[in-house]
């Protein structure tokens, strides 16, 4: 007898337990087990029905089988023709040896192997077979008066795939004890199976509906496990004692409030006032503002952060990039006005002072830096990963505010979370609107503050396609261009490259880049399909921001305009230069890679071309948008791209269609894996899921997250509940595990 942990080496044959281990790191029952089948099939399929390169399992009888020898080989072959009443299929072994006598006409068996192709027909070629008694005895017919279903397994290499229903079957007959983590309590609340029959029902169905139970009631532990995790998260940080930070009348913040030129939309004012009321709390906060791109996230944070250096202490804003952050710096100085000038002449008594600190800039300035940082003389500290050394520290930091924070890992928060004498309170925003179960999964451990509303006056966004196909279209978007710059406006040009020059080698995109072909968004054998189709185009390099340049300084319509570019291989002062000219409007085209991604804010730019933006996904298209429309003029964004594959099309075609940034991150998630939404792409968190998925599942998991937080209520320790409790231990380790492996 077994349970879900013994190993299965002793408990199938070797062989196949080696592969198994092998090739899916499966070596217990409990990992067997949760290999489910990819997908079922009725033992009555149709020997018509499937194409060449599908999986065949069907019951036929054989018509006519005939041995011959080979001209190139010794040995004789196998040919036989297999039919099921309607269909006929031609069935070929190349060595007949124990197959002759078992292949005779008349004989009804049940056949399962991949159909492939002999010359121009279909065919089997060494199929499993099993005679009906047998393939009945492993379960493989179900029970054929309830048309059973057949489980077929993801390709484990050398094992056929009847050894894998065979190995599970087995595993099932002999599993004694399954212990269930979900409590009877909540499975009868949810009508749930209990777990050992979930398993039978998910590997040895009779119908679709127990297959849809089993799942259901598996998926739905997966979701309480975490969800209790989560919660004794939650619970755990309650208890981290910090100092609060009371909000004061008369100082800083009221001096800046009284400076500020608009009035503050309703959702900035709510999502301020939850923040300084959090801010007050001795209890760290740890929460996510997401808002969308524009909507005002900085003078809320900024408000933040006045409101801790009005309590004494200080706070620091992380930027993802060196361009972020000296924009940052440039603009929250400029918002401050003498409010940032703190012990210098002419400065507001209240003043504090603004440092910058980045990994690019000359010891000199960062030992200054570093100075103003530890003597608190800085209430405002903005930098990029370089904040997160050792050697720099502060002197009372109370709040930190990770900006954009998709681009930043637990790692890191954490580092930053030591830099304080106490734990400081921590503010993270992000401009990729996270779906509802994504911010209950991925970040259940946080609150979430959401700004949907944009500032009053913004004016719209539209966006085309530009097929470089159409003759002329390329040439009308730099006409539209110039036509921008003409009436006085600015416009940035978005290439997936930075280019080539003498001797470069591969590490020409930007870090960070998005690249959808990276993520493997693209359905590969989509992808090669198409890629004999039109050869030629995609030999095309991608656009480089160095050749694009070159390209547009020449156009006739751009004659006279200056043109400059902007990219990550840039010395720092000189993406400071442009920079800061583009937004002085000094620059008419910013030809650029995504460095101007998150967070540039240049109010007269109201033209965005993106080029070869079928490399790009959802939400990246989306942020690089967001850098137009921010003044009162009309934004345009014109999407060239010399795609034709439908994947991609029907990515720009949703971007063009709208610019709800929660329903385009939606998109976003669906044509992403899933693992990489919740691995990378957020923000590095190691939430493995396995069976569970953030936007199919989203009822499970909420309902997970109510029973999650009636059992802690009532139990914080789960020590009622071994089961769970255990359960969510094996997640942490598995977390932990994942961890090391990354280094
Ligand atoms: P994001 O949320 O994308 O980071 P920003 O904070 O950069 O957006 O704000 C975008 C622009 O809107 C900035 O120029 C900012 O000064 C301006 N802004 C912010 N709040 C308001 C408001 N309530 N009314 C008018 N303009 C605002
Ligand atoms: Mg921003």
């Amino acid at each position: 007898m077994a349970g879900e942990d013994t190993r299965l080496k002793g408990l199938l044959g070797g062989q196949a337990a080696g592969k198994l281990a092998k090739h899916r790191g499966i070596e217990t029952v409990g990992q067997l087990l949760d290999f489910w089948p990819r997908r079922y099939r009725s033992a009555e399929a149709d020997l018509g029905q499937p194409r060449i390169g599908d999986f065949l399992v069907a019951v036929a009888r054989v018509e006519m089988a005939r041995t011959r020898s080979m001209k190139s080989r010794r040995g004789r072959m196998l040919e036989a023709t297999i039919t099921d009443g309607r269909s006929r299929m031609r069935v070929t072994f190349f060595d007949a040896r124990g197959h002759e006598r078992k292949l005779v006409a008349g004989q009804e068996f049940l056949f399962a192997g991949s159909v492939t192709e002999y010359r121009g027909e279909r065919q089997l070629a060494h199929p499993g077979y099993a005679t009906l008694e047998e393939a009945a005895a492993l379960g493989e017919l179900g029970e054929r008066d309830h048309h059973g279903l057949i489980p077929i397994y993801r390709h484990v290499p050398g094992v056929h795939p009847w050894t894998i229903t065979r190995c599970v079957r087995l595993v099932l007959g002999q599993l004694d004890e399954v212990t269930d983590a979900i409590p009877g309590t909540v499975r009868t609340r949810r009508d749930l199976l209990e777990r050992a029959a979930a398993l039978r029902a998910v590997h040895a169905p009779r119908t679709t509906a127990d297959v849809d139970a089993g799942r259901r009631r598996l998926r739905y532990e997966e979701a309480l496990v975490l969800q209790c995790l989560l919660g004794q998260r939650r619970i755990a940080a309650s208890m981290v004692a910090t100092r609060g930070r009371q909000q004061r009348e008369g100082g800083l913040l009221s001096a800046f409030d009284e400076r500020l030129p608009f009035e503050l939309t309703e959702g900035q004012q709510r999502v301020s006032g939850e923040i300084l009321d959090e801010l007050a709390r001795s209890t760290p906060m740890h929460r996510l503002l997401q808002g969308e791109v524009g909507s005002g996230k900085t003078v809320v944070a900024l408000r933040a952060m006045l409101a801790a250096i009005d309590a004494g202490g200080q706070a620091v804003l992380l930027a993802p990039t060196e361009v972020l952050a000296a924009q940052h710096e440039a603009s929250i100085t400029a918002m401050l006005g003498d409010l940032a000038e703190g012990g210098m002449l002419g400065g507001d008594e209240h003043a504090t002072r603004v440092a910058l600190l980045t990994g690019s800039m000359s010891t000199a300035r960062r030992r200054e830096a570093m100075l103003e940082i530890a003597s608190g003389d800085a209430g405002i500290v903005i930098g990029t990963h370089a904040l997160l050394e050792d050697k720099v520290t502060f002197a009372d930091l109370a709040l930190a505010v990770v900006d954009e924070q998709h681009r930043f890992g637990v790692e890191q928060r954490d580092a930053l979370r030591a830099k304080g004498t106490t734990p400081p309170h921590l503010l993270v925003m992000t401009a990729t609107p996270i779906p509802r179960t994504v911010a209950m999964t991925v970040f259940g451990d946080m609150e979430t503050s959401t700004l949907r509303e944009l500032p009053r006056g913004r004016a719209p966004i539209s966006t085309h396609l530009v097929p470089t196909g159409r003759p002329g279209w390329v040439d009308r978007t730099w006409q539209r261009v110039a036509e921008e710059v003409a009436a006085g406006r600015q416009a940035y040009v978005v290439c997936p490259r930075i280019g080539e020059e003498e001797g470069e080698g591969r590490h020409d995109f930007e870090e960070g880049l998005d690249l959808v072909a990276e993520e493997g968004v693209v359905d590969d054998e989509q992808d090669d399909g198409e890629r004999v189709e039109d050869g030629p185009a995609q030999e095309r390099p991608l656009a480089g921001v160095v050749e694009t340049i070159d390209v547009l300084r020449e156009h006739p319509a751009l004659q006279g305009l200056t043109i400059e570019m902007l990219h990550g291989r840039m010395p720092p002062e000189d993406k400071d230069t442009v920079m800061a000219r583009y937004s002085a409007g000094q620059i008419d085209v910013l030809v650029s890679t995504t460095v101007i991604e998150v967070g540039v804010d240049v109010p007269n730019a109201s033209t965005m071309v993106i080029l070869d933006a079928d490399r790009f996904g959802v939400s990246q298209l989306h942020q690089l948008r967001g850098r137009v429309g921010r003044g009162g003029d009309p934004g345009i964004c014109l999407l060239v791209t010399a795609t034709e594959t439908d994947s991609a099309m029907e990515r720009l075609t949703a971007v063009a269609g709208t610019t709800d940034g929660f329903e385009l991150a939606r998109l976003d998630l669906t044509q992403r894996r899933e693992g990489d939404v919740l691995g990378s792409a957020q923000h590095g968190a190691r939430t493995h899921l396995q069976h569970l998925s953030v936007l199919r599942d989203e009822d499970l998991i909420e309902a997970a997250r109510e029973d999650a937080g009636e059992l802690l209520d009532a139990d914080p320790d789960l020590g009622d509940h071994p089961a769970l409790r255990d359960r969510i231990a094996d997640w942490l380790d598995a977390e932990r595990a994942a961890y090391l492996e990354k280094g």
